[in-house]
């Protein structure tokens, strides 16, 4: 399969250009050690039921680094699929379709559902998709999208035409933030989102977009916390302070309705316990790296919380409100602080790595040319869930 079989109507609207090459630079995990390769490799072909999309915006996630550093955790996750291309939060244009494939037309700009999902366990017939049992990650257990070219599965591509491509990629993180915000209403609720990486200042965003009372942020980062301000947060705390102590005093002393746990940092999980009225609720999405003690009486029981775990998207609701939600105007956009090519990752991964960066996109196409780095505040990324 070097040429699509017909040209749609999108594609001749937007006059994309068709034609394949035989190969492509593609970002590659290839030996088990620090680093990546950026190779010359075959574009892939779509097999039954899967599309080819051109690469257009690809924004670096905390897994990525993760695997970038070659930590303990990619090394007992990724080790027997080396070499890997990785990248996940993407967008671009589908090129070829695969066998059995079409509902999606040639030239559709499309982001990917990242979680790989068999679609037949008993999570996904009863509408849990997003905790398949046999659950496959794009970038992880299939090759991603730091490349000019990936394959999805086509009923993974979720079109998204009307947004910029970077904007279309950041709807997979942001898919996060909407999740975690919205498994409960928010609105009139007061809610505080303890870490600021772009999840959390996503989440300050949708809460403040969505009709939240008040919306508490808090950050041991200074320029994290300034970000949190424009992004929306009415009263902004540095985490390492007396939070909780705080934010009961700004509510009359009852606590928040809502704990958005962004930060996977144990004092914050146990500070979102705390901070949290009797009756509300905890979404934690934040990952900590060891095991976390919790009074569960005290902490929870006693107090009638409801605590939810977060972790991907829910299939397909949470990308409607996703997108609905960046149709009726809330901007994201601020928190996209470095655009780069592909060629220069090394530059984007150390940038992620020493925290002066918010989202950093990469373009994978040669001839894009990266708009001028914005002059935002920098972030750094938090540990939050593909
Ligand atoms: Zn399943
Ligand atoms: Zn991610």
């Amino acid at each position: 399969m070097t040429e699509p079989r017909a040209t749609s109507p999108i594609a001749a609207a937007i006059s994309i250009d068709l034609r394949i090459p035989k190969t492509m630079r593609a970002l590659v995990k290839a030996r088990p050690e620090a680093g990546a390769e950026l190779r010359e490799v075959p574009v892939p072909h779509p097999g039954p039921g899967e599309v080819l999309i051109r690469l257009e915006a690809v924004s670096l996630c905390g897994t990525d680094l993760h695997i970038y550093h070659w930590d303990p955790w990619a090394q007992g996750r990724l080790g027997k699929y080396l070499p890997r291309i990785f990248g996940h939060e993407m967008a671009g244009r589908v090129v070829a379709h695969g066998p059995g494939t079409g509902a999606v037309p040639l030239g559709t700009r499309v982001a990917a559902e990242t979680h790989l999902v068999d679609w037949t366990c008993y999570q996904c017939r009863t509408g849990r998709e997003h905790v398949c049992a046999n659950l496959r990650i794009l970038g992880v257990d299939a090759d991603g999208a730091f490349a000019e070219y990936m394959i999805l599965p086509e009923r993974n591509a979720w079109p998204s035409e009307g947004l910029s491509p970077e904007i279309a990629a950041l709807q997979e993180p942001m898919g996060n933030a909407v999740f975690a915000t919205f498994v409960e209403d928010i609105t009139t609720a007061t809610v505080a989102v303890l870490g600021c990486g772009p999840i959390g200042l996503m989440a300050v965003a949708i809460c403040r977009f969505a009709g939240a009372s008040r919306v508490f942020a808090t950050d041991v980062m200074p320029h994290r916390r300034e970000m949190a301000a424009r992004m929306g947060s009415d009263c902004v705390l540095d985490g390492a302070g007396d939070v909780v102590a705080e934010i009961r005093r700004e509510t009359g002393g009852t606590g928040v309705d809502v704990v958005l746990e962004m930060s996977g940092a144990e004092s914050a999980i146990h500070q979102a316990f705390e901070m949290t009225t009797n009756g509300g609720r905890v979404s934690l999405l934040g990952l900590p790296s060891r095991p976390v003690t919790i009074d569960l009486n005290d902490a929870i029981i006693f107090r009638g919380l409801r605590v939810y775990g977060i972790t991907g998207r829910e299939l397909w609701r949470t990308w409607y409100k996703t997108a609905a939600l960046l149709r009726e105007g809330l901007d994201v956009s601020p928190i996209i602080t470095h655009r780069l090519p592909l060629a220069r990752y090394e530059e984007a991964f150390d940038l992620l790595a020493q925290g002066v960066a918010g989202k950093v996109v990469l373009l994978p196409q040669e001839s894009q040319i990266p708009e001028p780095e914005s002059t935002a505040q920098s972030m750094v990324n938090e540990g939050g869930a593909s």
